[in-house]
């Protein structure tokens, strides 16, 4: 990933201040700039896009100096171009609030980062943490799994109460490793951050590969799924799973009767032994009563001694597990976080940049309203209560995350008598001019648009 690089440590650039706020500037900038790429982006799809990004603004200067449709040019392709609007709008910002007692344009601290467009907490605790080397924690939905199983929470972390939970566990954490640095900033927050994020999006996955887990140790999550697995009967139940506040009751139903596609029949033989005894076995008050696993017991006592980082030996303690075991176990471990309750997504109807009303619902409504629009649009002494209809297209149907959008595409055709009553830029409150067939491969547009625009396309 070529926004991973070495942390910049201040003591090698002792009496040249000014050197040490370019450099750090543009290693600040750098990770913005991957961060906003990256978020719902796959890191293989950002990587072009990014050194591109680089190399045609490569500091926040040159992307405060540039003009926003090379802005939304480059980002072409990329999705969801409000990011790109708000990155090239907090550059802007940066420049503009330039503070005059740092040498660095981008201020260091997580708080001073959230001042500016489109840098929100996550964003300013990897730029703090990775650029300037600050104990500054971060949350994204690859650490919130990381933690929720660590600590065995089982809340919907999408949720204020658990998020705050998070945050607050995340803190603590950064700053307790951090102390095993003797500086105040340090390459230890930077990459403890990148580590877990890491962790969250290769190991402990929604379907997580526990026994490729460093920290498998010290999970509580797997540790409560290996005394499921294990089916150690209890002798003294005691029913604790009601004292907790915050995690709800997890139902280890799913976990004993999915069984894995690969081992059908024999994970289906098993389940069926382990349905009899679910309902008695498979709760967290089952884990507390049968004890805490030696290998926890053992990691909890490590960390009071202080032992940092973890020796080999300690490493080699895990437990061998069975295959069989090991599956249950994640799938136990599967279930944490809690999961959302799925929403309804919204519908809407539109034609390009023109959304319908409820009542616009038959084809005979939609093509009344789309003469209407199109007679309200404007180019320049042509009458446009004359354009011509021509066809109408199938539905596109879009999905977004918050918003299901079917986009209807119609064909029209205006005629002009001479070249001069054509004027290209269309007035009104929105932004929008005509454009020729050639210019529209090259043209800034959403994927929805695009799509449209192909559909229209083929037919010409
Ligand atoms: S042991 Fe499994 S659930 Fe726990 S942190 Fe590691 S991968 Fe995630």
């Amino acid at each position: 990933m070529p926004w991973r690089k070495r942390w910049i440590d201040p003591r090698e650039f002792e009496g040249r201040e000014e050197d040490l706020g370019d450099v750090l500037a543009k290693r600040a900038y750098e990770v913005w700039v991957s961060e906003v790429m990256l978020q719902q982006t796959r890191v293989s799809t950002v990587i072009p896009y990014f050194n591109k990004w680089i190399s045609t603004w490569p500091t926040v200067q040159d992307l405060a100096d540039a003009n926003h449709d090379d802005v939304l040019s480059v980002w072409k392709g990329l999705g969801y171009y409000s990011r790109a609007t708000r990155l090239h709008d907090g550059a802007k910002a940066m420049i503009a609030n330039k503070s005059t007692g740092s040498s660095c344009l981008i201020p260091s601290s997580a708080t001073d980062l959230q001042q500016f467009p489109g840098i929100g907490r996550y964003t300013a605790g990897a730029i703090s943490s990775i650029a300037f080397g600050e104990a500054e924690p971060v949350l994204d939905g690859n650490v919130a799994r990381v933690l929720s199983r660590q600590l065995g929470l089982y809340m919907d972390a999408k949720e204020k109460r658990a998020s705050d939970i998070l945050w607050e566990q995340a803190d603590q954490l950064i700053k307790r490793v951090s102390t095993y640095a003797d500086t105040s900033t340090s390459a230890v927050p930077g990459q403890w951050n990148q580590a877990l994020m890491e962790l969250g999006s290769t190991i402990c996955t929604p379907r997580p590969r526990c026994e490729e887990c460093p920290i498998q140790d010290t999970c509580r999550v797997y540790s409560e799924g290996q005394a499921l697995s294990d089916k150690r009967e209890s002798t003294t139940v005691i029913d604790i799973e009601d004292a907790c506040s915050l995690c709800g009751p997890v139902d280890t139903e799913d976990v004993a009767i999915a069984p894995e596609e690969d081992s059908r029949e024999e994970t289906s033989r098993a389940t069926k032994k382990r349905k009899t005894g679910a309902k008695q076995a498979n709760t967290i008050s089952h884990y507390f009563a049968v004890g805490t696993p030696k290998s926890n017991a053992e990691t909890e006592e490590d960390e009071d001694s202080g032992d940092y980082p973890p020796s080999d030996e300690h490493r080699k303690r895990k437990t061998p597990t069975s295959a069989a075991n090991s599956k249950s176990i994640a799938a136990y471990c599967s279930l944490f976080p809690k999961k959302s309750a799925k929403k309804k997504v919204a519908e809407e109807e539109c034609f390009p940049q023109c959304t319908l009303s409820g009542s616009q619902t038959t084809p005979r409504d939609r093509k009344a309203s789309a003469q209407g629009f199109i007679s309200r649009l404007d180019i320049g002494n042509v009458q446009m209560s004359k354009a011509h209809y021509v066809a109408s297209f199938p539905p596109l149907v879009h999905v977004f995350t918050h918003l299901k959008l079917t986009m209807h595409a119609y064909r029209y055709k205006i005629t002009a008598d001479k070249a001069e009553d054509v004027d290209l830029v269309c007035n009104g409150p929105l932004a929008r001019r005509w454009t020729d067939t050639e210019s529209m491969d090259g043209a800034t547009l959403s994927t929805g648009m695009r799509k449209c625009w192909e559909l229209i396309a083929n037919t010409l």
